[in-house]
């Protein structure tokens, strides 16, 4: 966009920019709620969804005076009726409620349900030709290519919220794409970095979701301990930005201070630093191309006195290595791994398996899955659900095999 183009679009902004929350309950939808609470001059909320937070989701529909609020589980829509009673907030329940909710006019659409469940509402919102701050990391990986045909085809303005990826984004701002040579991103190594394998391989789910940096939903917070959430990022950096597979890396840095470092064809490193707080790249896709002030912790390096950077353990990690191998895979198996992922993390989150057996049940999903040598996207939505779904029956099989 030119700098004259930019300037008429903030000029020609309404007062109030309008916001729709899909997972308003949630790790990011707090954050987001909190942004716009401290801001409300210059938002006001048209949507929120839960999947079954009746309590949470009312509460901010109340405070934020949104028109529409919608629980995913149907069977709790009289619940949420009776808890809106009074208010001119607008009750919604379903799967097909969360789409509409998605395809109601606002400005600004922020997609920060979790897993594959959250693929219907944000293709949905990729389809308004608005803007969508994407938080949702598992529709591009199960749909990358559906999804980012869909955001060409309708115009839509896609800001990513995930943090390396926001910050990926500023790096690249106004260079040209010829000029990259990598793009790394960085991971916190999660809780159990330094641990022994033997030790991993009796890890508890609350040692899991004690994740040093960050504070965040129980699935993305046992990606992070798996690093499988930093396989999943390679694979949304691949639909986000134009690189190949095999510009792409991860790299360990502890201190979760450093988030991306994009590499130049002529040596030079781009990175972006900030201290691991969510509003800070939520903030950036709410107020682009501007930037808005949040209540973040400031960095303050010579406290910090030392960043360090070390490779991934691909053997005690080894989710990491099977997502890098499904990006260069391509077609289904990206979608067969983010399904049998979300199948092996709610089981280990139910102790129904080891930490250690999460990469296993997702290589045996992989290996025993046909879609995966085809190398073909999925033509439809209809197909990644159902491909999805058959990824879900096979990990619950090898699972019960293993
Ligand atoms: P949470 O688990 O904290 O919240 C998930 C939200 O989605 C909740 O509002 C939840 O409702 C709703 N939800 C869950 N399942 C369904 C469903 N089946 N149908 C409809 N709504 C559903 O997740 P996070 O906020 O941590 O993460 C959200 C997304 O953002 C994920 O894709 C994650 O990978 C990504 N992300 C998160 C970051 C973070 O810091 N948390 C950082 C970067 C990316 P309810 O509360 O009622 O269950």
């Amino acid at each position: 966009m030119t700098q004259a183009a930019q300037l008429s679009e903030i000029l020609a902004q309404p007062a109030r920019r309008s916001v729709s929350l899909l997972g308003a309950t949630g790790s990011v939808g707090a954050s987001t709620l909190d942004l716009i609470g401290r801001n409300a001059d210059a938002f006001k909320v048209v949507a929120l969804t839960a999947k079954t937070n009746v309590a949470e989701l009312a509460r901010n529909a109340r405070r934020f005076g949104a028109q529409t609020a919608v629980i995913a589980e149907e069977g709790l829509y009289g619940e949420l009726k009776s808890a809106l009673a009074g208010t001119d907030v607008r009750p919604a329940a379903g799967t097909a409620a969360l789409v509409e909710a998605a395809m109601e006019p606002a400005d600004c659409i922020v997609a920060a349900i979790s897993g594959a469940a959250g693929l219907a509402a944000s293709l949905a919102a990729a389809r308004q030709g608005r803007r969508l701050a994407l938080a949702n990391k598992e529709c591009l990986v199960a749909a990358g290519d559906l999804f980012m045909s869909e955001v060409r085809r309708s115009g839509t303005e896609l800001l990513p919220v995930d943090s390396e990826h926001s910050a990926v984004f500023q790096a690249l701002a106004g260079e040209s794409q010829s000029g990259i040579e990598r793009i790394v991103l960085t991971a916190s190594g999660g809780p159990f970095r330094t641990w022994p394998v033997e030790a991993l391989a009796n890890a508890t789910p609350e040692q899991a979701l004690r994740h040093p940096n960050w504070s965040m939903g129980d699935k993305i917070t046992i990606d992070s301990a798996t690093l499988m959430n930093k396989g999943l990022e390679l694979i949304e950096a691949y639909h986000l930005f134009p690189v190949e597979p095999d510009q792409l890396d991860a790299i360990v840095h502890p201190q979760s201070i450093v988030h991306c470092l994009v590499e130049y064809r002529d040596g030079s490193v781009l990175a972006h630093l900030a201290e691991p707080d969510m509003r800070t790249p939520i903030a950036y896709a709410l107020s682009w191309p501007r930037r808005m002030s949040t209540p973040t912790p400031r960095l303050d390096l010579v406290k910090l006195a030392s960043l360090t950077f070390e490779a991934p353990d691909l053997k005690r990690f080894p989710a990491l290595a099977l997502a890098k191998a499904a990006l260069r895979q391509g077609g289904l198996a990206p979608t067969v791994l983010n399904a049998a992922n979300e199948i092996a993390v709610e089981a280990f989150l139910h102790r129904r398996i080891g930490f250690m057996d999460i990469a296993r049940i997702v290589e045996k999903t992989l290996h025993r899955s046909t879609h995966c040598l085809s190398g073909r996207p999925a033509s439809d939505l209809e197909e990644v659900m159902a491909i999805d779904a058959e990824a879900r029956e096979l990990a619950r099989d090898v699972m019960a095999h293993s």
